[in-house]
């Protein structure tokens, strides 16, 4: 059994204000009964140490949105996965469609990431989804597919794997899949990781992201392989993400 995983990616968005004043409303809105989901919020990198520990012990992880897959050296800008960890974070997002579209990010890129993420200790978030134009022209299945295969590139397990599927064309769009059309490509993607890793992906969990609201998570969280949500610009606000929270668990 899947334990429902919820998560927030705050984007390039929040001051420090923003973000700790969030942390607060999320942990008194969460009360001390244990979440029925594991809670996930990502901020931006200068957030991550205080929003790691004001939510210290409430049951909602922080993690990364990003990372780079070299240890240490001369890689001006950029942040390990070492790092991450030291900024108490358990998570990080790896080949959000906005890094594949404005970094250049590509499948080996993230191939790299999820490798090297597993091999310190941070569980990766790895995002797929196929652009509208793709989607017209019939090639969903096979961009997803694409993802899969290029992302895990000799993994022999997902160990701490997610998978988020986001179509493109749902993201910030407020065009959201059809609950149907999420399973449709969920349901593809949980075969090929059971084709992949056997009964060891029983336990890997596979997000929808793409314009999820308090009004849409529940229809979408009841499709058979939607494990949760990964959610943008409605997780920004503590009380639309407690909202997202109550409804997708209700
Ligand atoms: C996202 O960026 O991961 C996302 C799903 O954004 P939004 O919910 O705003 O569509």
């Amino acid at each position: 059994m899947r334990k429902p995983f919820l998560a927030g990616n705050w984007k390039m968005n929040h001051d420090r204000k923003a973000a700790t004043d969030f942390a607060g409303a999320l942990k008194k809105g969460l009360g001390d009964a244990p979440s029925k989901a594991d809670l996930a919020v990502f901020p931006p990198y200068p957030y991550l140490m205080p929003l790691a520990e004001t939510l210290a012990g409430s049951g909602v992880e922080v993690g990364a949105q990003e990372m780079h897959e070299q240890d240490a050296g001369a890689f001006t800008g950029a942040v390990s996965a070492s790092m991450i960890l030291d900024a108490g974070c358990t998570l990080v997002l790896i080949g959000h469609s906005e890094r594949r579209l404005y970094f250049q990010e590509t499948d080996a890129g993230v191939n790299h990431k999820v490798k090297k993420a597993l091999a310190k200790g941070l569980k990766p978030v790895m995002c797929i989804g196929e652009t509208l134009e793709q989607r017209e022209g019939g090639e969903t299945e096979a961009v997803i597919l694409r993802q899969l295969e290029g992302g895990l590139e000799g993994l022999s397990s997902p160990e701490t794997l997610t998978v988020a599927y986001e179509p493109v064309w749902a993201i910030g769009t407020g065009k959201t899949a059809s609950p149907e059309q999420a399973q449709q490509v969920h349901g593809r993607i949980r075969a090929w990781l059971s084709e992949r890793f056997g009964t060891e992906a029983d336990d890997t969990r596979i997000l929808y992201g793409g314009s999820v609201k308090p009004g849409n998570v529940k229809e979408l969280m009841a499709q058979t392989d939607v494990d949760g949500g990964l959610v943008g610009g409605a997780s920004l606000r503590a009380d639309s993400f407690l909202d997202i929270i109550q409804n997708g668990l209700g």
